[in-house]
């Protein structure tokens, strides 16, 4: 089955998840890049992207 690009982008664009508790976060990306993004949960400022498994 192929992957839809556009579902891909509406899925994992802009989700973050924290790399301490795993729970997932949607921010914009240069919000992250900047650390303006707490995690809700355990304060951490790392997040990755979700994508990545
Ligand atoms: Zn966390």
């Amino acid at each position: 089955m192929a992957k839809i690009p556009e579902a891909q982008a509406r899925l994992y664009k802009n989700v973050f998840v924290c790399k301490k508790c795993k729970s997932k976060v949607r921010a914009p990306n240069i919000k992250i890049l900047q650390g303006k993004i707490k995690c809700k949960r355990c304060n951490s400022k790392s997040f990755r992207a979700v994508r990545k498994k």
